[in-house]
């Protein structure tokens, strides 16, 4: 958790891309299987990432008290928990997008928040020719080519740094900045 929020400060939601195992294995395996539904908006939005985030710090917070200091105990605590968020993310990715859990997942919330505005992904409107290959492409179900109308891609806060827009566009027209 540290690791991925303390990088978010620098570099965004990089750790998201391919440092954490579970967002490994959504990109490697659960893509094969996802129906890779269009995850709603409601899903990613701050209330629900805040009701998420609040109940398991409670859950762990509540725990780790109760069982200290047992360390046993606690480590047992915590595989449960990592097991329980683990199978909800499966069940997510069958049934909606190999990358629904990212959308709702505690450190991928802080990330979010933290890294909004680092390591920005920017656009040469000029360029962009409206081809949609770069939204195709994003892991995160993003449109980065919503950036030549707006000022900002909607959730910008959750692109994982991957670049696989920035490669997919036949136009040269994306690039980070910094
Ligand atoms: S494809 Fe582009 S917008 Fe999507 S996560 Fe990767 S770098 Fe970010
Ligand atoms: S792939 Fe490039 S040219 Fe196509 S919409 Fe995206 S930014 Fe524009």
């Amino acid at each position: 958790m540290v690791a991925g929020v303390g990088l978010a400060a620098v570099r965004g939601r990089k750790w998201c891309n391919w440092m954490c195992p579970r967002g490994s294995f959504a990109d490697t395996y659960m893509k094969v299987i996802s129906p890779g539904r269009k995850i709603p908006g409601w899903l990613r939005g701050t209330p629900v990432r805040l009701a998420v985030l609040a109940f398991l710090m409670a859950m762990l917070t509540f725990q780790i008290v109760r069982l200290w200091p047992d360390p046993d105990a606690i480590g047992k605590f915590f595989v449960i928990l990592l097991t329980i968020t683990t199978v909800v993310g499966v069940f997510m990715a069958l049934f909606l997008h190999q990358r629904a859990w990212c959308s709702i997942c505690p450190i991928g919330s802080l990330s979010s928040w933290v890294g909004k505005n680092r390591f920005p992904l920017n656009m040469d409107k000029n360029a962009c020719v409206s081809c949609g290959l770069c939204t195709k492409t994003c892991p995160m179900q993003l449109a980065p080519q919503e950036m030549k109308e707006n000022e900002a891609m909607a959730f910008k806060g959750d692109c994982l740094k991957c670049g696989l827009c920035v490669k997919a566009c036949p136009k040269q027209a994306l690039h980070f900045q910094g």
